[in-house]
């Protein structure tokens, strides 16, 4: 498989996660004419906490919009570039798998989040049929919008969500690898991110939503998110609270729910998927970014603090590790679900 966007934040992450993939091998690394034809060793400005493994620093890098000999490709392209690229591929045939949000929210592209709606790819039948050829595009939400989809998702399943405001503190490494200054960061913090609002508001509803064999219906919640850029590396924090539709919840239950939540990786036993998708977190002052973003690998969401909330019904506190379960590990788990059920 090849890797768009390789030198970037979402791109090292991928190389990282890929390096002992027992069924996907990394093969070509493209990137921006800045970056291609360096090895990616000179190419990649390497900031990850393990070593850039040798076969990847040895790869020569492409320029992004030429032949590939790969038909598995992962993208974390910028998406000033990645719409365009990732249907030009996909019209070649390529089977794309983006961190972007260009194609997000396209009526025939799942955003897939597999332990909640791995029924959307049928949806990927009819993007050929629509588009032509072999190839196709899936897509994985913005990083907090995974935390986020996941935590609540068995809420939403067994009461429904009416309405939910989420307020989130997100790490540096969101904001790609020139995101922001340390200047601009350190002693500070910054409570706007351009469009992240607008994508927590919609993605979930989608996500949660169904495939009806036409088109996607939207889960009926509705969602007001704050979003502030804080200085921690990796791990987007957030603080939800949810109104619920049916009554009767008590938080015991909803607890139970939360941390009996599995679906089809689990089911599927697939190489990236955790455990357990949701871990509950007893102390009261948990989960932070630094000692609960690994936990399952990065694949898992952390919830705790689940509360009464004296305004909407209940209160809680979720984390991701954005450049893995928010992206990377998520475009990852994608292909695996794609892979077993025979789509690759
Ligand atoms: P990034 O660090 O800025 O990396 C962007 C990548 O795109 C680099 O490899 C860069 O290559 C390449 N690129 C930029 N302009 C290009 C051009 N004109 N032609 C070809 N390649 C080009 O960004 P990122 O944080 O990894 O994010 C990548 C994508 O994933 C974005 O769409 C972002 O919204 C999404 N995403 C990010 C996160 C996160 O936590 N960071 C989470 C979920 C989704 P060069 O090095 O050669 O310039």
């Amino acid at each position: 498989m090849a890797v768009l966007g390789a030198t970037g934040s979402v791109g090292q992450r991928f190389v990282q996660l890929l390096e002992n993939h027992p069924w996907f091998r990394l093969h070509e690394v493209v990137a921006s004419e800045r970056s291609a034809g360096k090895s990616y060793g000179e190419a990649a400005d390497w900031r990850l906490e393990t070593l850039l493994p040798d076969f990847a620093a040895a790869l020569t890098v492409k320029e992004l919009g030429g032949e590939l000999e790969s038909r598995l490709l992962f993208s974390g392209l910028d998406s000033s570039v990645a719409g365009e690229a990732e249907e030009t591929y996909a019209k070649r045939g390529a089977v794309v798998l983006s961190n972007s949000k260009n194609h997000r929210m396209d009526a025939d592209v799942p955003l897939l989040l597999p332990e909640i709606n791995a029924e959307h790819i049928a949806a990927i039948e009819h993007q050929r049929r629509r588009r032509g050829g072999h190839g196709y595009i899936v897509t994985n939400s913005n990083c907090s919008t995974m935390g986020l989809a996941l935590a609540i998702a068995p809420i939403e399943k067994q009461w429904g969500i009416d309405q939910l405001h989420v307020t989130t503190m997100q790490a540096i490494s969101g904001a790609g690898y020139a995101g922001v200054s340390a200047y601009q960061i350190l002693d500070n913090v910054i409570p706007y991110i351009s469009g992240e609002e607008e994508k927590i508001e919609s993605e979930p509803r989608k996500i949660l939503g169904r495939w009806t064999g036409e088109r996607f219906e939207d889960a009926p919640l509705r969602i007001s998110a704050q979003t502030n850029r804080v200085a921690t590396i990796d791990g987007h924090l957030m603080t939800i609270s949810f109104s619920l539709r049916q009554r009767g919840a008590d938080a015991a239950a909803i607890r139970a729910a939360l941390e009996s939540f599995e679906g089809e990786p689990q089911r599927l036993a697939l190489p990236s998927a955790p455990l357990r998708p949701i871990h509950y977190l007893e102390e009261q002052d948990r989960p932070q970014p630094r000692l609960d973003r690994d936990r399952e690998r990065g694949m898992s969401v952390s919830v705790g603090r689940l509360r009464p909330c004296p305004l909407l019904d209940f209160r809680m506190v979720a984390l991701v590790h954005n450049t893995i379960r928010g992206a990377a590990g998520a475009s990852i788990l994608n292909a695996e679900l794609l892979e077993a059920k025979g789509m690759l």
